[in-house]
């Protein structure tokens, strides 16, 4: 009996094994919104980076034709700098963001990397150059140090901790019983938002791309643990193009530029203290916030 039973156990487990990880990539596919329809021109050339300028060049975008979503947008984010994207709840920030990816092509005007059109190279270049911290990370059914390490095909363990240790988690992870070892996700150890997204921040390290793009949490977080991802960001960013697309301001203020994006329109830019000393809507949206920070 024993010996019937244990195989089945065996197999039953492997079977709730795969069947998880095909929720985790159905979530990871979500989280991408990745439609099937954008295809590599035949013959296409990897992107190269030279430096990892981005320009959005007169941008226009629709979903459906009916409803334009951005008017053309001009702006640019030089190498090595960052820039971060403000606005009200469906101005278009995600949208800019999915454009810098390809999963939709502009509707009018050009994207642009180092000059060369987005439509013109390899997804596969494109993607390989460009670092996502989501605002969700998905944790696969295993140890911590696969869930980091996925980021970099043969990642060796001494990588693994560097990238931890950037993204200010190396302390969390050892003071687990198995450290390293821990299994985490739906059957292991559940984490924080907070911990997720400093997973999150060492994944995209390990991948070490010359462009990240943060897009930033909705949730509030408590001060320490935003603290600490504030750090991680700013470690990460460093010798890299950041595009941040910000939900809350928190992360904005020390980006080199930031745009207020309304309706798909610009409506302000400049750095954080231009813009408060302007008073306009810019100032409102940090004066709100503040208010909120202050309450909680
Ligand atoms: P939020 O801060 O709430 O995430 P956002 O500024 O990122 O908002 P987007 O997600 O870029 O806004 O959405 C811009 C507009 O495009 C919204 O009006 C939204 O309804 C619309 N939109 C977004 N995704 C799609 C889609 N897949 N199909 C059709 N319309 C969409």
């Amino acid at each position: 009996m024993v010996q019937i039973t244990m195989p089945l156990n065996f197999l039953g487990s492997m079977y709730r094994n795969i069947r998880q990880s095909l929720v985790d990539m159905e979530d990871m596919f979500a989280l991408l919104e990745q439609p099937a329809e954008i295809v590599d021109r035949p013959g296409a050339p990897d992107l190269r980076v030279t430096g990892g300028k981005i320009h959005f060049d007169h941008v226009q975008f629709h979903y459906d034709p009916a409803r334009p979503i951005l008017h053309g947008l001009d702006i640019t984010v030089p190498a090595g700098k960052s820039l971060a994207i403000v606005g009200p709840s469906g101005s278009g920030k995600s949208t800019l963001g999915r454009l810098l990816f390809r999963f939709y092509d502009v509707t009018g005007g050009a994207l642009k990397i180092d000059g060369q059109d987005v439509r013109e190279v390899t997804q596969e270049s494109l993607h390989a150059a460009i670092g996502v911290v989501p605002q969700d990370t998905v944790l696969f059914n295993d140890t911590i140090r696969y869930n980091i390490g996925y980021g970099k095909d043969g990642a060796s363990f001494e990588e693994i901790v560097a990238a931890a240790k950037k993204a200010r988690i190396h302390d969390f992870i050892t003071g687990l019983p198995e450290g390293y070892d821990t299994q985490v996700g739906e059957r292991g150890l559940k984490l924080s938002g907070g911990e997720k997204q400093r997973v999150g921040i060492a994944r995209t390290l390990l991948k070490d791309p010359p462009i990240l793009m943060l897009d930033e949490a909705t949730s509030a977080l408590d001060s320490h643990t935003e603290r600490d991802i504030l750090s991680a960001l700013k470690a990460a960013g460093e010798g890299r193009t950041v595009l941040t697309i910000a939900h809350r301001l928190s992360t904005v203020a020390d980006a080199d530029e930031i745009i207020v994006l309304e309706q798909g329109r610009i409506v302000e830019r400049g750095s954080h203290e231009m813009l408060l000393a302007s008073g306009g809507r810019y100032a409102e949206m940090w004066a709100v916030q503040a208010e909120d920070r202050e309450a909680a």
